[in-house]
Parts: C-alpha cells; sequence; structure tokens
C-alpha cells in the first residue's frame, strides 16, 4: 500500500513530500526542516530510494545535504538548475547572486534516473530545469512551483520564462483529469480542477 505524506517546512512553507511502498520511499524537494523530515520518514521507511527534486530554488533544496547523508541515497535533478546551487562538483561558482545554495551533496542528472512507474516531465518556465514527476500508480503529479491550485508559479526569476511556462502548462492539459495534483507550496488540487478553474490553464 503506497502513501503520500505532505510535509509543509521552511519560513516559505515549502512543500516536502514523503512516497512510500513497503519498506521503501522517495523524498521530494527537502527544502528546510530536515529534522521533521527525517524523524518522519525514519518511523516509516527502512531506506529511501532517491531524493527528486523539482527545481533548484533553495525552498527546494536547502535540507538535501542532511537528508541525503542520514539516509544514504542519491539525489536528482534537472542539471539546468545548477546554476542556483554552489557544489564542490562544480568547477566555477554559480553566476546567480543572492539566489544560490551551497551543497555538499553531488546532484545527479534526472537523465540517468529510472523507475518505471515515474515520469518526469520538464516543465521549463518557473526556471530553466523545472520538472513535475508524474507517480503512474498513485495517480499522482508532483508539480513544484511549475503548477499551484488555481495559481502558477512565478516566471520573473533568473531562468524563467511566460512562453516556456505557456508550453508547460499546455503539455500539463493534456495529463488526465484525476490525476492529484501536489504542488510545492499550499494545497493540493486535482488536474481536472485545475483545468475547469485556473485561468493560466483554461485560457490556453
Ligand atoms: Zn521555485
Amino acid at each position: 500500500m503506497e502513501e503520500i505524506k505532505q510535509i509543509p517546512n521552511g519560513p516559505v512553507q515549502g512543500n516536502t513530500y514523503v512516497i512510500g511502498e513497503g519498506e521503501s520511499c522517495y523524498i521530494i524537494d527537502p527544502g528546510y526542516d530536515y529534522q521533521r523530515i527525517i524523524q518522519y520518514v525514519k518511523s516509516k521507511y527502512k531506506f529511501v530510494k532517491a531524493i527528486l527534486l523539482t527545481h533548484g530554488h533553495f525552498d527546494h533544496c536547502g535540507a538535501v545535504d542532511e537528508v541525503a547523508s542520514f539516509f544514504n541515497c542519491k539525489t536528482y535533478m534537472n542539471l539546468e538548475d545548477m546554476v542556483f546551487i554552489d557544489s564542490p562538483t562544480k568547477k566555477s561558482q554559480s553566476p546567480i547572486l543572492g539566489m544560490t545554495i551551497k551543497l555538499e551533496t553531488p546532484i545527479l542528472s534526472l537523465d540517468d534516473f529510472n523507475d518505471d512507474n515515474i515520469i518526469v516531465l520538464n516543465t521549463p518556465g518557473h526556471s530553466k530545469g523545472s520538472v513535475c514527476f508524474w507517480f503512474k500508480k498513485e495517480k499522482a503529479l508532483f508539480s513544484g512551483d511549475t503548477l499551484f491550485s488555481v495559481d502558477i508559479g512565478r516566471v520573473d526569476l533568473p531562468g524563467g520564462s511566460m512562453k516556456e511556462m505557456t508550453e508547460s502548462l499546455k503539455l500539463l492539459k493534456t495529463l488526465p483529469d484525476d490525476l492529484k495534483v501536489y504542488p510545492g507550496h499550499e494545497e493540493t488540487t486535482t488536474l481536472g480542477k485545475e483545468k475547469r478553474t485556473n485561468m493560466y490553464l483554461s485560457r490556453i
């Protein structure tokens, strides 16, 4: 029996998600409160299959070092968003001052991630490397800061683009209505409801 847990955390209340089945789980966007995330995960699961990041903003990956080292697991992201992360594996410093976060954990490319149950959708617009994770069996879409309940993510930050966001929303519109949407901030929704009530989706 699979289970999805939402853990809102941090000053900007980013949603961390834990998607478990049996003895193992995935963690999406460990943003801030690593003690709470670790406490919850270790009370329910024996191991973590991987940490998956919807994008590279600090409020989505701020707790990666603590969580990845505690569970000894790999972390995957679309590497376009490495511009937001200062990491020892990078040769030069990240160029976007004021928006970067320092992480020691090696960040691996989602191109090398493989799970038959998970479709990675490239959805740039909020950032170049923004993705959504579609968990097929769970009928769940983890939409990061691309799609929110009756809203969408900001496109005015570095790497953001309304044009790309529009294309990404068009792609999300092709997915089934009964998908439950788990956004990077605030409450969950369904794709069917967003197609009807979210003006950003309904007008394209
Ligand atoms: Zn963001």
